[in-house]
């Protein structure tokens, strides 16, 4: 690609970036739970739910469990959707000014 192209490339990608205020990091996931009681149908049946959760990594490794309600899933869907594609867009925009860098055309 031409300098040109890489920067009007650049441009679009940077268009797809959402609103930063929105950010939320995490991994939805769906679970089942069982809750214990003797005699529930969850104890040797189908699992209650499944619930909602966000997984949420900790800095000093590992990962929580947030659990998200049914009246917020969509909410927290679209924020942790709306932060992947961010990250996906930061990232193209990062490779293309290291290829600007390398030919000594940044700006
Ligand atoms: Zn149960």
């Amino acid at each position: 690609m031409t300098v040109r192209q890489l920067r009007a490339r650049r441009r679009r990608v940077a268009k797809r970036l959402g609103d930063p205020e929105a950010t939320l990091r995490g991994t939805l996931i769906s679970q089942g739970r069982r809750c214990g009681k003797p005699g529930c149908h969850c104890a040797d049946g189908e699992a209650h739910g499944p619930y909602v959760y966000l997984s949420v990594g900790r800095s000093t490794g590992g990962a929580r469990l947030l659990y998200i309600p049914a009246s917020l899933a969509d909410a927290v869907r679209r924020r942790v959707e709306l932060t992947e594609a961010t990250e996906t867009a930061l990232a193209e925009i990062s490779a293309i000014n290291l290829e600007l860098l390398a030919r000594r055309e940044l700006e």
